[in-house]
């Protein structure tokens, strides 16, 4: 462990530094007016225990979103050293201002995660996420920092040059947003690169949705670990939590976050493992703290207990889905990620697919694109369209197409496209 007091701290010595973090961050949020006022002006010493917590309001995207640039930031502007962005795809983007505490902390929760996947100072880390705007590659970099590791910082794209470099360089760990790992098994198929050469033991993968199942890909191909690292822009970046070797679910660093689990729709609190939407405050954070911020995100609490790992730190399950990734098709709710687990179980399928949504004279279409390999049988397509009948209760239609069809983006995997809006 990278702060063994800390990720050991038994519960109610956690239950007892949150509430201090929940003090330190109202006292916070007290020298932005119109931050306080939107709290009900509600002061540090208002909040006796976490239930007191419940009572404050949610803070949305859209919030975050209109507050651009820095109207709920909660440090002078000089205090500011960096910033990071998270581009949406309408109106303004979500800007998170980071002092220098804020860095270090980053680095410190980095360090934890690196540390829970196994990772120490003799490590080699190649960091494909985009040093930028994005969170990802500082993230990555910043805790690397505090662990001592070397890295190869080479940010995002240039795949060739990636598996060139994590094989000369004989790199141990990978850092990635989590479809990349399969842009570098295709180029180094196409470019009969022998994957075998390679040194990775380790992949710490993010920012995206992504099955047990293409992790099983992911872990086969590639002949190393995964752990699922999770964190946004607005909670400071990749470093909330990870799962660790046990892996039985993501620990979400409690001293730094406090994580509640509610019902979508009434914003009611659930009982631990019952599924819900993600909501997080961030207990140290200056720049922009969050007082309950929806994240979309949906999970459930795993366990409080200790893990066999030794960690007390809150399990919660991989995420499932995002509220707002969720498909409505003539009345069926269903996430992406359902049809990625059903496809993957199936001889011949590439991991690529897409959904594809439009309108048109017949009322709303929807199409599944699913590449596959030359080995692929009709029987095969036969069966795995019954499966998504049985799964959804609809008959999409569906293409098989070549691998390599489906345009790979730089960024996060498209998984779905919606044009019913635009006919
Ligand atoms: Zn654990």
């Amino acid at each position: 462990m990278f702060q063994p007091e800390i990720e050991t701290l038994s519960r109610e010595a956690l239950v007892k530094v949150q509430l201090e973090g929940m003090r330190r961050t109202l006292a916070r949020v007290k020298t932005n007016p119109a931050y306080h006022a939107r709290l009900g002006r509600v002061n540090p010493h208002d909040i006796s225990s976490p239930k007191d917590w419940e009572r404050l309001p949610f803070l949305t995207k859209e919030e975050l979103r209109d507050a651009y640039p820095f109207g709920l930031a909660c440090a002078p502007r000089e205090e500011f050293l960096r910033l990071h962005m998270s581009s949406g795809t309408t109106g303004n983007p979500i800007l998170n201002p980071y002092t220098r505490g804020d860095i270090a902390q980053w680095g410190e929760v980095m360090a934890r995660c690196y540390r829970a996947a196994t990772v120490t100072a003799r490590d080699i880390i190649q960091i494909t996420p985009s040093f930028g705007l994005f969170t990802g590659g500082f993230g990555f970099h910043y805790g690397a920092e505090r662990l001592g590791a070397m890295v190869i910082p080479i940010g995002a794209g240039r795949t060739i040059l990636q598996l060139k470099l994590m094989k000369d360089l004989q790199a141990t760990v990978l850092t990635a947003i989590a479809t990349y790992p399969l842009r570098l098994i295709e180029v180094a198929r196409e470019e009969k690169f022998d994957l075998g050469d390679l040194r990775l033991r380790v992949a710490l993968l993010g920012s995206e949705m992504w099955s047990d199942p293409l992790r099983a890909v992911i872990e086969r191909e590639l002949r190393l670990k995964t752990f699922d690292i999770v964190g946004m822009t607005e909670t400071g970046g990749p470093g909330m939590g990870i799962d660790c070797e046990a892996r039985a679910g993501i620990h979400l660093w409690e001293d730094h976050f406090y994580a509640e689990i509610v019902e979508p729709a009434s914003g009611q609190v659930v009982p631990d493992g019952t599924e819900g939407e993600l909501v997080i405050s961030t207990l140290t954070r200056e720049g922009l703290p969050l007082v309950r911020y929806r994240t979309h995100d949906l999970t459930r609490a795993v366990s409080r207990e200790r893990c066999d790992c030794g960690r007390t730190h809150l399990r919660i399950d991989r995420l499932r889905g995002r509220t707002d990734d969720m498909v409505v098709f003539k009345g069926v709710n269903f996430y992406p990620r359902q049809v990625e687990q059903l496809i993957l179980q199936h001889e011949g399928v590439s991991h690529e697919y897409q959904l594809q949504l439009d309108r048109g004279e017949g009322g709303d279409r929807m199409t599944l694109l699913v590449e596959v390999r030359p080995e692929f049988h009709a029987e095969e397509g036969e069966r795995l369209r019954r499966k998504l009948r049985d799964l959804l209760g609809l008959s999409p239609e569906m293409r098989f197409v070549k691998e390599g069809e489906i345009p790979r983006p730089v960024g996060k995997a498209v998984r779905v496209v919606d044009q019913r809006s635009k006919v």
